[in-house]
């Protein structure tokens, strides 16, 4: 019999992100017998899909869901280190040209707190699964109080039990408005009713199209069927081919203009409407948060759904050492984003790869990227939906930006490069760096740009929204101080 190794010589393999595919890849690298850090900037794990209310505050104790058991094989794992409210703020590459995952750089606390211990990890592979942020689209009057992104309306309700409104008009594009609508139900919102931006048409040509292919989604299915019940039994209209183009209020948000939509997502004209609101909620997709994936050197792939870390049938990144999971490979769900979870972290612990139990993993892999792309096509943005805009409206919402602005920039004789059009508008320079107009200013500029385009500043990476030195906000102070201590040993856990 072999001695099972000792920790220290145990590959090191460290999870940033404790979504489901975070979750999942320290479970199979751990059950592959690396040790693992796993960090997330949350309190407990579980992302986006697993939010919910605290024990503590009265949440529902959950001890029996595979979500539940998982968690508890993880952080009570000898060979786990668990980090709480850990945010990876650096990722660093000594010396790009040495072989190896960058060094980790994380600093444990509240976002807002003071003297905040500050860490490098310096892992034998890493797992990125960092996940997605919520995608809105500007219109007139986005910017008022009581527009919320759709995400941010279900967080309050899944995390606090706040509903954002009585009056509540929920609009966009994508199966996420159901699970939106459900959770504002159940927290006793009234939804005054659900417009899916895209035609019936598009809609079902997206999802109509090998429809076997959805008999591999069960949980899926059954989601969808239990929101639209809830949806029939509060008798709230859910209306396809419409949106929202307007919100307007004196001090906050009082009524939504809505309007008819061809399937480009230009306005049919006369077929506006106005709706009494004091609350609307928006989701126009998601946008995969590549900060992390960029700063360690991994390719992108571009997809009709938008840019996602590029990865091998293993989940390998194009950078040695660095495997990629969840909504940075593209938008499937929770379910896919837990699959390829269990295959990053089995191949980053240097499990290997052809084994027999990863077969299922890798079929479930696959049906996982099947689902993706038919969401894309069931759910695209309308090229036509900068129809909405007015020189006035705002673009980006921390640096009051409007489009009139952007547009002069971007159509400016010399055609100026993207980072002088930054400088130029500020668009994407305020406190959210970026992180919720950059997308839009990216495909806008690169719409309004006079050919040819300008040339990128010499001797920099061409510009993208999301290539940011510091993917997380980070005092001067503590990025003045040096680390504070050695990597934790496995058990000295945050939470
Ligand atoms: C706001 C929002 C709400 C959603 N709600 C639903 C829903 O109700 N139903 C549904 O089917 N799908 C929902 N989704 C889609 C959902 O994200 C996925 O289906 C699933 O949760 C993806 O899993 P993931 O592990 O890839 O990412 P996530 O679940 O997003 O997990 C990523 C984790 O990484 C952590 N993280 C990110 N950056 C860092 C960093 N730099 N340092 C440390 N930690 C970091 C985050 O705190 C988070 O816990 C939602 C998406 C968003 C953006």
């Amino acid at each position: 019999m072999t001695a099972a190794p000792r920790t220290e010589d145990r590959r090191h393999v460290v999870v940033v992100g404790a979504g489901p595919a975070g979750l999942a890849a320290a479970g199979s690298a751990l059950a592959a017998g690396a040790r693992v850090t796993l960090a997330d900037a949350a309190e407990r794990p579980g992302g986006q899909y697993h939010r919910t209310l605290p024990e503590e505050f009265g949440g529902p104790r959950d001890g029996g869901s595979h979500f539940a058991r998982l968690r508890r094989r993880v952080l009570d794992h000898p060979h786990c280190t668990w980090l709480a409210e850990t945010s990876v703020w650096a990722l660093e590459r000594p010396d790009p040209e040495q072989p190896g995952p960058p060094r980790v750089h994380t600093l444990t606390g509240p976002a807002d707190g003071n003297d905040r211990p500050r860490r490098v990890l310096t892992p034998d592979a890493l797992v990125l699964a960092p996940g997605a942020h919520d995608r809105v689209l500007p219109f007139p009057g986005w910017e008022l109080p009581g527009v919320y992104a759709a995400g941010a309306a279900q967080a309050l309700v899944k995390g606090e039990r706040l509903a954002v409104g009585d009056d509540v008009l929920l609009a966009g594009s994508g199966p996420f408005l159901l699970p939106v609508a459900t959770a504002l139900l159940t927290a006793g919102a009234g939804v005054r009713e659900v417009l899916e931006a895209n035609t019936p048409k598009t809609v079902a040509a997206g999802w109509t199209r090998r429809p076997w292919q959805l008999a591999a989604q069960p949980a899926k299915a059954a989601e969808l069927a239990r929101c639209t019940a809830l949806l029939v039994r509060h008798r709230v209209p859910y209306r396809m081919g419409r949106t929202v183009i307007e919100a307007r209020g004196d001090g906050r948000v009082e009524e939504a203009v809505t309007a008819r939509l061809r399937p480009d997502w230009s306005v049919v004209p006369g077929s506006e409407r106005t709706v009494p609101v004091d609350a609307l909620c928006v989701t126009h997709g998601f946008t995969p948060q590549l900060e992390l994936p960029l700063a360690a050197g991994c390719a992108l792939l571009r997809t009709p759904a938008g840019e996602f870390v590029a990865v091998d049938a293993d989940q390998r990144t194009t950078m040695p050492g660095v495997y990629a999971a969840g909504e940075i490979t593209g938008i499937a769900g929770a379910p896919a984003a837990r699959t390829e979870g269990a295959l990053a972290g089995w191949c980053a612990a240097g499990g290997d790869p052809a084994a027999p139990a990863l077969h299922r993993v890798r079929r479930n892999r696959e049906r996982g990227r099947a689902f993706a792309a038919r969401l894309a096509a069931a759910h695209p943005v309308g090229p036509a939906w900068p129809g909405w805009l007015r020189p006035e409206t705002v673009i980006c919402r921390c640096e009051e930006t409007d489009y009139g602005t952007l547009r002069s920039a971007a159509t400016d004789a010399s055609g100026a490069a993207p980072r002088v059009i930054k400088l130029a508008t500020r668009a994407g320079l305020g406190p959210c760096q970026a992180r919720i107009c950059g997308p839009t200013v990216a495909e806008l500029t690169a719409r309004l740009h006079s050919p040819p385009p300008g040339r990128p500043a010499e001797g920099l990476p061409p510009a993208a929204p999301h290539r940011r030195p510091l993917a997380q906000p980070i005092r001067l102070g503590e990025l003045a101080r040096t680390p504070d201590g050695p990597e934790p040993d496995p058990k000295e856990s945050t939470a």
